[in-house]
């Protein structure tokens, strides 16, 4: 099949290392602050203090979004089913479930291990097929497309953001927010264009010469959201965007998001922390296959302000332990 997801290919691996975030202090607090850090944290400041400036669907094949009509799901799935058959076991991970998803929303998918959200998503992603059921994405009908026709879609449609960013670690940032253009057929100026745009649109317009082992796990995170923007996807899909970050990096993470969502992009993301869920505008908590609940969030949280006011707190909490150091 033609992977076009952004995974790294040729054999690359994503290092452990570079999974994990630079801290493995859960807060990220509780250490001094490396000179690294605190350029991170300058940097993550200016670009959540800017997200109000991101340009509407900056990439986005605005001709397309148009003719979608408002009453038409981005997703819309119907009796859904996926069993898995190993040797004489059959699994049955989907159970038959509906759904659907309009423009502009950001649901977050939530539910136990086991209990079928990647299932879904791999669905959603057209990187799987039902068993049964239907799927149309933005209208049209995906559950029987051939595979290739489905990696067409899949490069097209949806941007993808992983828990653990799948860089390219060898290819600086903009080589690795290139790549999908690639694939999809744009030409060399043009990629170098929209490149450069995305990455200026998450903060990282004098990072873009950087590998990723040179990037905060925040700022990589960034990178994948740039990558998953590049094509101007209906729908971006993340799989625990903030598994693999400290809570300031993830509040910082959440605060792209929400507010590239403010701007129309489509939203699907997993995750199993309710303190990341409350920050999407719809929750769906899916067990046994099934999806149990499905609920607004009548006034989710900011997390531009919960990122604000943690930073603040932990800057006043350092300026009082050098003070009491210093006497
Ligand atoms: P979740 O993402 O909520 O943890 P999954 O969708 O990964 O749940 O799994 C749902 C069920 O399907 C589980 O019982 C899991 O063991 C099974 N499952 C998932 N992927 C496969 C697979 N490729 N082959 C066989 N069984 C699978």
């Amino acid at each position: 099949m033609n992977d076009d997801s952004g995974l790294p290919e040729d054999g690359e691996q994503v290092p452990s290392s570079q999974t994990d975030s630079s801290s493995t202090d859960p807060d990220g607090f509780d250490q001094q602050p490396t000179e690294k850090d605190q350029a991170a944290t300058n940097q993550a400041s200016s670009t959540i203090q800017n997200l109000a400036t991101i340009p509407q669907r900056a990439v986005a094949r605005q001709e397309e979004a148009d003719t979608i009509l408002t009453s038409t799901p981005i997703v819309d799935v119907r009796n859904l089913a996926k069993t898995y058959i190993i040797g004489r076991t059959s699994i049955r991970a989907l159970q038959g479930i509906s759904l659907g998803v309009y423009q502009g929303e950001f649901v977050a998918v939530m539910g136990p291990s086991g209990s079928g959200k990647s299932t879904f998503m791999n669905l959603v992603g057209c990187l799987d097929r039902p068993s049964q059921g239907e799927y149309r994405l933005a209208g049209k009908l995906v559950s029987s497309l051939s595979n290739d026709e489905l990696a067409n879609i899949r490069n097209r449609q949806i941007g993808f953001v992983f828990q653990g960013f799948n860089l390219l670690t060898r290819s600086n940032a903009l080589s690795n927010v290139i790549l999908p253009m690639v694939y999809a057929g744009v030409s060399r100026e043009e990629r170098e264009r929209r490149g450069r745009s995305v990455l200026r649109l998450v903060g990282l317009g004098d990072r873009m010469d950087h590998k990723p082992s040179e990037l905060s796990g925040g700022q990589q995170q960034r990178v994948a959201i740039a990558r998953a923007l590049v094509n101007g996807p209906s729908l971006l899909l993340a799989d625990e965007p903030t598994g693999n970050l400290d809570s300031r990096t993830g509040l910082e993470i959440m605060a792209v998001l929400q507010a590239l969502n403010e701007q129309g992009l489509t939203i699907l993301m997993v995750t199993h922390e309710p303190d990341i869920a409350k920050f999407a505008r719809r929750q769906v908590t899916f067990r046994d296959g099934l999806i149990v609940s499905d609920e607004p969030v009548l006034s989710p949280a900011s997390a531009k302000e919960e990122w604000t006011k943690l930073v603040n707190k932990v800057t006043a909490e350092h300026k009082v332990k050098v003070t009491e150091e210093t006497r």
